[in-house]
């Protein structure tokens, strides 16, 4: 067996999803024509609350942005800057509504980035290091006992430090450390006791992007969506909007907004395929998904912020309810075996999904209406900030869009994802 094929187990099994045929096991990749159901559906029935004058370029392109929902998520395979977009695990930096985290990215970034000095002043081969702030995070230091918080951020702050740091903060994540030299902080020398400026470097290490980044993110695309609008730039309106719809559609999904994200923590792994995946498959088809007009955004931070904290706060039910249901519903009729395919798949049996469904009061269809206005919201609202330019002819003819997504299909179809291994999200 070979490592690929140790990793489709993995997957496999990780995501609740177990998958056999006569030639063994499959890659979880081959299940993607129906993991991405939901996503394609939000995008579509979001062009539906849309006004007249957007409707010649949305309805005419709404094979394209439910197509192209799902680009994000194939995404995560080509970059591992992407993975960290689709959620946040917002539970990490302590209780409700965790104040403690900024809101804004420059300040959280700032705020859970570590600082330290390199001194190679003495002209050793190794610099000395000296650890000047090390950012406290609940679930790391209560839960992993893994890190010591180390300094005082209002410290930094009162050295000027946002201001130091808020030029240099990088769009993207995931990367290396960050090195600048100590003369680009005005303030610092006397305080760090560096022998010199030329020979010391400031070190920044991020240590948020691995909780996720969604809140951070959507207000980006959603300026990017709107400078599309205002450029007249089709072919990237059409990209943005489909990419802002599926991350909208990630922040409305509780398990996006936890580090228990699988159920992993609680026994509970496949939670998440579970509820994001099998009950809107199974569903989504007898749900009330007309949701009415979209309506303008006025503070889009606010908005997204508000959207995952309300999210964030149906986690305990998602996972409490399963718990009570596994618990009490008949074992043997829990998981189901279903020919998907060309395979035999074991998932959660139809009345098992629509008894949790029910248990959660109709949750997942509550939450695709929240998604479906939201994404309309978002369009509109760009749109809108765009001063409301005429969307009609000419069509669009830039192939780049396409080209883009076919080419993230197949470093999906090829596997190794970067960051979390989770089925369909
Ligand atoms: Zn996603």
């Amino acid at each position: 067996m070979n490592f690929s094929d140790m990793k489709t187990i993995f997957c496999a099994i990780f995501g609740g999803l177990i998958v056999f045929s006569s030639l063994g096991f499959y890659s979880v990749s081959m299940a993607e024509e129906w993991g991405f159901y939901a996503h394609r559906k939000l995008n579509r029935l979001a062009v539906f609350t849309l006004p007249p004058e957007m409707m010649p370029l949305f309805k005419k392109e709404i094979e394209s942005l439910s197509t192209h929902a799902v680009d994000p998520d194939r995404r995560r395979y080509a970059t591992p800057f992407e993975g960290p977009r689709h959620y946040i695990d917002l539970d990490v930096y302590g209780e409700f509504p965790y104040d403690n985290l900024p809101r804004e990215w420059n300040k959280a970034l700032a705020k859970f980035s570590s600082v330290k000095i390199l001194d190679r002043c003495s002209g050793a081969e190794v610099p000395d290091t000296h650890l000047i702030y090390f950012p406290y995070i609940h679930f790391d230091e209560e839960v992993q006992n893994k890190n010591k918080a180390y300094g005082e951020f209002d410290s930094l702050l009162a050295m000027n430090y946002q201001e130091f740091f808020n030029p240099r903060v990088p769009c993207d994540f995931y990367r290396p450390p960050w090195k600048y030299p100590l003369s680009d902080w005005p303030e610092k020398k006397s305080v760090f006791g560096c022998p010199g400026e030329d020979c010391c470097e400031i070190l920044i290490t991020d240590h948020i992007s691995k909780y996720g980044i969604i809140t951070y993110y959507l207000p980006m695309i959603q300026r990017h969506l709107t400078r599309a609008m205002r450029n007249g730039d089709k072919a990237r309106i059409l990209r943005h909007a489909a990419d802002i719809g599926h991350y909208i559609g990630d922040a409305h999904v509780p398990l996006h907004t936890t580090v228990n994200y699988n159920g992993q923590l609680t026994g509970q792994t496949g939670i998440h395929a579970f509820w994001e995946s099998r009950i809107p498959e199974l569903f989504a088809e007898d749900f009330d998904l007309i949701v009415g007009k979209a309506e303008y955004i006025e503070d889009k931070e606010e908005f997204f912020w508000d959207v995952v904290l309300y999210t964030h706060q149906k986690v305990d039910s998602v996972l409490a309810i399963e718990q009570r249901l596994r618990d009490s519903f008949p074992e043997d009729a829990q998981m189901c075996f279903e020919d998907r395919l060309q395979q035999t798949i074991q998932q959660p049996c139809r009345e098992f999904a629509l008894a949790y469904e029910r248990e959660m009061n109709g949750m997942v269809e509550r939450q695709m209406r929240k998604t479906i206005y939201a994404i309309g919201s978002s369009w509109y609202t760009a749109w809108v900030d765009a001063g409301e330019p005429d969307l009609g002819e000419p069509v669009v003819t830039d192939q780049s869009h396409q080209l883009e997504s076919d080419s993230l299909r197949r470093v999906y179809q090829r596997g190794g994802i970067y960051g979390r291994e989770q089925v369909n999200e």
